[in-house]
Formats: C-alpha cells, structure tokens, sequence
C-alpha cells in the first residue's frame, strides 16, 4: 500500500496516522522525496480501505500488492519525465540519444567527442572516470581528475554528463560535475549505493545487472526511490545467457514490460548488449521499436584506438548516422498506434 501524505503535515498527525495504520497490522516506512511524502505500507492484504481514507494528512492511498512499489505504474499512471536543466529531458515525449566513449580518455578525446556530438545534435554525453573492469591490469579510468576537465568542457557546450559511480565515497566528490550518476550493471544490487543514491537531487541511471531480472531492476530503483530521490531512467543492457555468439543477450523484451509495469522512463544500450560494432545500430533501432524513450551508446574517433569496448564503439560517421536514424524511426513510431 502507497499513502500519499498531503504537504506540510504536522508531525502529531504523521505519528497518529502511523500508529492507526499499524494497528491494522501494517508495517510502516515512511519516505520522503524531492516530490512528496509517502507512507509505504507491508502486510495484510485485506483492509477495508475506508477504516483509513477519511483519516487527516492523507492526500491518496493505493493498493500495490507489487514487491516494487513507488516505481509501479499502478499508483502513478502518468509517466515520469526527467528534468536534466536547459531544457534537456528523459521521457519528454522525445528520444534521448546519449553517446560517448566507453572511458574517457584524454582532453583531446573529449574535445572530439564534443564536437562531434554538438555536430549531430547530441546533447547528453556518457563515458566512464571510474572503470569497472573484468581485469585488475586494465585501464580504470582518469578519475576525478578527468571528470573535472570533462565537466567544464561539457558545461561549455551545453551537454550533459552521464557517468558511472561505483561506490558510496565517490557520490559526494562526483556529484557537483554529473548530470546522471550511473549505476552500472556489476553493481545494480549494491544496495548500500542505491540506498546512499537516494539521498542525492541528481538523476540516477541504473543498468540492469548482468544476470538481473526485470523485477530486480525495478527493486533496486525501489530503493533509490523510497531513500528519497524519484530522478530514476532505468536501463536494459543484455544478460548473460549461455549464448557465446554475442558479448551479452540484448532483452528486447524488457522494454515493453518495464514500460508497463513502471512509470519510469527506460534507455536501451546496444553497445553491451550486442558487443558487436556492425551490429549496434540495428539494434539501438529495435530499440526504439521497442517503445525505450532513449538509446545509449559508445562512440570513439578511432574505435579501434579505444582503451575499452573498442569493438563494441562505432565511430562518428556511424555515429552520426545512426542519431539521425534514430530519430527518423522514432518519429515513424509514433505514427504506429500499436505502440
Ligand atoms: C559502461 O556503460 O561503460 C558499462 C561498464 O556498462 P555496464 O555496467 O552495463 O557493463
Ligand atoms: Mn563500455
């Protein structure tokens, strides 16, 4: 159960709601956002809601039998837009592109993929400062000090910076020079991030882990959500499967389900979820059929110079290509009303 709590809702009136709630064998755990006041109730499934509405400081209450809940489409049908500033935004009814290096690399690096991206009208820029890497000998990232030179290159083009985050000490340095925090598919169940994720007014990215379900994705932005930041994109990038012919198996199939269980916008990366340069942009276009509200990918002026994910990175021509195919299958889906 959801209780939508009304504004400015005196403490003697939280503390009677919660103990008139539980008597009714509820456990309660109220939360807190940029956007409202929610009590989240667990247990018997049987209440006449009535014993409860009429009581004071309640705005609405919704039955989720759901393990996820605030993430659910059930109680918010409307879906969730996410404001990153100048006008830039997740599920605004357009599709988001982001593209950039798997790492970020150099200054020269940023400066062409910057350009690049300014050129083919790309306004959201990802790439990693913090590496997670299957090899301890590989390159990790420039850290802070590349998230920096970044940051000010990026502000001055007017784009924004999606990156990973891989552990709680990192937020608070990182979180004046990112515009999306990433959470990336090795950590998708580091609780302990996504509760401290909660507590931050920033956009928070999560990628579904790599051998995650649909419904594990949606209880780890459950717990960004109930620790008080509701600036959730959820992003489907490949499972492990047995199959060995592609680096992961892109689920298409997540999309249209996590469209409809959740009012969270959701972002297609077919970079992971392929592994195979050629074969990105065919499916970052299933992608958009799919119903996603963004696609994200990795570009490189020289992929094959790339100090990660080369074989996975289109370069800029391709790049280009693709953002402008992108958005012309885009505006053919809207013109499809099954979808
Ligand atoms: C990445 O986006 O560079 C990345 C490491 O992705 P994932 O966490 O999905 O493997
Ligand atoms: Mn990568």
């Amino acid at each position: 159960m959801i209780i939508q709590l009304k504004k400015d809702l005196h403490s003697s009136d939280l503390e009677n709601l919660i103990g008139k709630i539980s008597s009714f064998g509820y456990k309660i755990t109220p939360v807190s956002t940029q956007v409202g006041d929610y009590l989240i109730g667990i247990g018997s499934k049987n209440i006449d809601i009535r014993k409860i509405g009429h009581l004071r400081g309640i705005q609405d209450i919704h039955m989720v039998s759901d393990d996820y809940k605030l993430v659910s489409k059930k109680w918010k049908v409307k879906p969730t837009v996410i404001e990153l500033g100048d006008g830039i935004a997740i599920q605004d009814g357009e599709m988001a592109i982001i593209a950039g290096p798997c790492s970020i690399e150099s200054e020269e690096q940023i400066i062409n993929v910057i350009g690049h991206l300014k050129e083919s009208g790309i306004k959201l820029m990802r790439g990693g400062v913090f590496k997670p890497r299957s090899s301890p000998y590989a390159f990790r990232g420039l850290g802070m000090e590349g998230l920096k030179l970044w940051y000010k290159l990026a502000k001055e083009a007017g784009i924004k910076i999606v990156t990973e985050v891989m552990q709680v000490s990192q937020i608070e340095e990182m979180h004046d020079y990112v515009d999306v925090f990433q959470v990336g598919a090795r950590n998708t169940q580091n609780f302990n991030l996504l509760d401290e994720l909660g507590k931050v007014d920033k956009a928070v990215m999560i990628k579904r882990g790599i051998s995650g379900t649909i419904e594990e994705l949606l209880q780890s932005a459950e717990y960004v959500f109930s620790g008080g930041n509701e600036k959730i994109i959820l992003c489907e990038r490949g499972i492990r499967t047995y199959e060995r012919a592609s680096r992961n198996t892109l689920d298409l199939n997540a999309i249209p389900i996590l469209k409809a269980k959740s009012h969270l916008p959701v972002v297609v990366d077919p970079s992971h979820g392929i592994g195979i340069r050629e074969y990105v942009p065919q499916m970052a276009l299933s992608g958009v059929m799919s119903g996603a509200d963004g696609i994200i990918y990795e570009t490189h002026e020289n992929p094959d110079k790339a100090y990660s994910d080369g074989q996975q990175t289109l370069n800029f021509e391709q790049s280009a290509l693709l953002a402008e195919q992108i958005r012309k299958t885009f505006a053919l889906r809207k013109t499809f009303p099954l979808l």
